[in-house]
């Protein structure tokens, strides 16, 4: 038996532990303004990986769950691991109740089940059976980071996950597997950029001439901001939100739109940027309505450094191995991993189980691949504690 067909095996045992916890877990409403719940799901998570000798430490970020860092120093020679995941969900109060942790045949579904809550529990399985089996010895630590805020972009968080990841030779981010086996090995960066309009109100029969509409001044932005995109090269403005107006009848006085930025590396970025703030500051056609905008990239590009192919064709041996499908991807959205690669820390993401429809109400998790991508998981860490990773 090799030793990633040992790792499947011992993941296979581990299988009725994982969705027990994942029930648990899932059913906890965890969206990321949802402090109670995401403190609630770290609670279980902390107390497993202080039961395997992890020091767990909690920051309260305020307004949000806790920032919980678990660390444990091995004493090997090899690189200092770092694992991330996160607690939050996308999901509102009442969506458990509403959708509950169900396993339907071979698939799992429920709030947060694939993105990422089942993850972070196999991949704490794995370390667990790693550990027994005295297999990461020669890594000198291993540093398991969940997340509070990383659905709404980590803006609470880049700080610490900047300051752990300079403390990081490698890093293994536990986001969704593709369906059919895609890994993360890049991403583009990721901004937001918010434009609030003012004018002034006036009844559109009686005296319209003393209207200046909010709306008509940033709907005269919408096309030309998403003109500046080329989306087939990963470079987009899109308006996700428009909103405004009072009332039918009167000329509306306020009015926002919302950004989406996209952008395959950070010096694309910056020059989308600068265009987009160009864009927003042209004098509108109504003098009398007045323009405010702020934001920008909040997750930089993940850049594909020489380490990230290393750990991937590792991968690719492994689902080899396996006979389960893999391939690379080079996402444009983006997660904590982009932090950490930016830094050049080598990183391979989308190693949590094969996810469908994440972060949607049909999002399903498949059950088998659990213990094949946990197994993959268990193999990366024990390479990288055998020195098998070339960095
Ligand atoms: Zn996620």
């Amino acid at each position: 038996m090799t030793d990633i067909t040992h790792y499947a095996a011992q993941m296979e045992k581990e299988l009725p532990s994982i969705l027990a916890m994942a029930e648990r877990s899932v059913n906890i409403d965890s969206g990321s303004y949802l402090a109670d719940g995401v403190n609630a799901v770290i609670d279980i998570w902390a107390g497993m990986l202080s039961g395997m000798g992890f020091i767990v430490e909690r920051k309260p970020l305020a307004g949000f769950g806790d920032q919980m860092t678990a660390r444990l120093a091995l004493g090997g020679n090899g690189p200092r691991l770092l694992i991330l995941g996160h607690a939050d969900t996308v999901w509102p109060a009442g969506t458990a109740a509403d959708w509950p942790f169900q396993r339907i045949g071979d698939r799992l579904t429920g709030p947060g089940v694939g993105d990422m809550k089942t993850n972070v529990i196999m991949a704490m399985h794995a370390l667990k059976f790693l550990l027994a089996n005295q297999a990461l010895g020669g890594l000198a630590s291993v540093t398991f980071c969940v997340v509070p805020d990383e659905e709404i972009g980590s803006p609470g968080s880049r700080e610490w996950l900047e300051s752990v990841s300079r403390e990081a030779d490698l890093c293994l981010t536990l986001e969704p597997c593709r369906p059919k086996g895609g890994m993360v090995i890049g991403r583009g960066a990721v901004g937001a950029f918010y434009v609030n309009a003012t004018g002034v109100t006036a009844h559109v029969g009686a005296n319209r001439e003393n209207g200046a509409s909010a709306i008509a001044a940033l709907a005269a932005m919408v096309a030309p901001l998403e003109a500046l995109g080329d989306p087939a090269n990963g470079l987009c403005a899109t308006v996700g939100i428009f909103k405004g107006g009072e009332a039918r009848q009167v000329v509306p006085g306020s009015a926002e739109m919302h950004v989406d930025l996209r952008a395959p590396d950070d010096e694309a970025g910056e020059k989308l940027l600068a265009q987009v703030r160009e864009i927003a500051a042209r004098p509108p056609a109504d003098p009398r309505v007045s323009i405010v905008s702020r934001g920008g990239f909040t997750r930089p590009a993940f850049p594909t450094l020489p380490g990230t192919h290393a750990l991937f064709a590792l991968a690719e041996e492994f689902c080899a191995e396996l006979e389960i499908p893999v391939f690379s991807v080079v996402s444009r959205g983006g997660s904590d991993g982009s932090f950490s690669a930016r830094l050049g820390v080598p990183t391979l993401d989308g190693l949590g189980p094969v996810t469908h429809d994440t972060c949607s109400r049909r999002e399903q998790v498949e059950v088998a691949s659990i213990i094949t991508r946990g197994a993959v998981l268990a193999g990366l860490m024990a390479a990288a504690a055998e020195g098998r990773v070339r960095l």
